[in-house]
């Protein structure tokens, strides 16, 4: 055999597998006028014209007032922490994707986890007071699943202990609460809009800013710390968003409100069909808010016919990949076990949800006759 041929890679059979998302993506052919004007410009990125404009086009459609782009959620969610000069100790949740630990350990602070609330699973207000320490610079909670926070008390304990508010909205685009953005809370907002999010750039991010100054020094620390061409004000990073991504969100953006419409129509259906099942409980909404259904979280509670696990396994058996969002607990990974907060004596509500959660595929081009199928499974609890 010729040793400079091809590898031939024997090509696996279509996947039919559903999954647990899929980036819903606007018609390629829609995007092809983008690209012309990128090749045609040359501009690739550092604030080119489609990172402007949709700049301004998010601050529209998600109601806030300054907002930058980012490369990546988590680069936002670093960069949102060095904005603040944000040190020493964090209080944040155990119960999210390990991105949100990460971004304080990049920083060099110190995460100290903070049990959830057990119906809408985001951190604790009640629990937070306690784990204020001298060393305490800020709060980081996650509106997990796009259940906003309890905002006004956690702005409550920040006021009076002088901490800052930075907020993981990375599953919160376009959630509303009869107050107006979820967005609007806290001192900073970080959004992911990675492929698995409910708006994608294939990879992006940005954060939310509340007033032109604090905007600016955010876009200098993506780009290096660089002001001008000679004066760089502070060691930034580079976290740019590129002008290909910030083209695809601005054509993803016309498509949006129709795919969370999709996901709506989806959580109706799940809802509906598991209501009466025994020993599963969804999650609810919280009062006002205009949810976004970026994702479908059951708990399987010990009443049900099967473990979690064992669902979990049943429905790969029919080739549904289910997720359990979020297990493990962040606090049970290597780099975090060791802290004092991260024993589960101090995280019961945590530790139980992550046993029993699991989250069901919801996506816009998911069929109903699909709904159908995985809400009959997990109803029936047996194959
Ligand atoms: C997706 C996600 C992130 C990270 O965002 P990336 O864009 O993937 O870097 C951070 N926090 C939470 C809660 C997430 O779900």
């Amino acid at each position: 055999m010729n040793a400079a041929a091809p590898v031939r890679v024997i090509s696996p059979e279509p996947d039919d597998r559903i999954f647990v998302t899929q980036p819903h993506m606007a018609p390629l052919d829609e995007f092809i006028p983008y690209l012309e004007k990128i090749w045609e410009s040359k501009v690739l990125t550092n604030r080119g014209p489609f990172h402007r404009q949709l700049e301004d086009a998010l601050c529209e459609y998600l109601g806030v007032e300054h907002l930058a782009l980012f490369a990546n959620g988590t680069l936002a969610l670093v960069t949102a922490l060095q904005a603040l000069r944000i040190t020493g100790e964090v209080i944040t949740t155990p119960y999210s994707f390990v991105a949100t630990a990460h971004s304080l350990l990049w920083n060099g602070i110190k995460p100290v986890f903070v049990d959830i609330d057990p119906d809408t699973l985001n951190l604790d207000p009640h629990k937070i007071e306690a784990a204020i320490t001298p060393q305490t610079t800020a709060i980081m909670p996650v509106h997990c699943y796009g259940h906003p926070c309890d905002v006004e008390a956690i702005r409550r304990i920040a006021d009076n202990y002088n901490l800052k508010v930075i907020y993981d909205a990375a599953h919160a685009f376009g959630v509303q609460t009869d107050s107006g953005s979820v967005l609007q809370h806290g001192d900073l907002s970080a959004l992911s809009f990675h492929a698995t999010k409910v708006f994608n750039t294939f990879e992006g991010g940005a954060i939310i800013c509340p007033d032109a100054k604090t905007k600016q020094r955010i876009d200098h620390l993506k780009n290096f710390g660089y002001v001008d061409e000679v004066t760089v004000v502070a060691p930034g990073i580079n976290a740019k968003m590129s002008e290909i991504n910030a083209a695809f969100g601005l054509l993803q953006l016309k498509h949006v409100d129709e795919a969370i419409a999709k996901r709506k129509r989806i959580d109706a259906m799940y809802r509906g069909q598991l209501r009466d099942v025994k020993g599963i409980r969804c999650l609810e909404d919280a009062g006002e808010t205009v949810a976004n259904c970026a994702y479908f979280p059951i708990l399987v509670e010990s009443d049900y016919p099967m473990s979690r696990d064992a669902l979990f396994e049943l429905l790969r058996s029919h080739d549904i990949v289910a997720r359990r969002y979020f297990y493990p607990l962040i606090s049970d990974f290597p780099m975090y076990r060791g802290l004092p907060s991260a024993s589960r004596d101090n995280l019961p509500v945590a530790t139980d949800a992550a046993l029993k959660v699991l989250c069901l595929p919801i996506y816009p081009a998911l069929s109903d006759e699909q709904v159908e199928r995985i809400a009959g499974i997990v109803a029936r609890g047996r194959s």
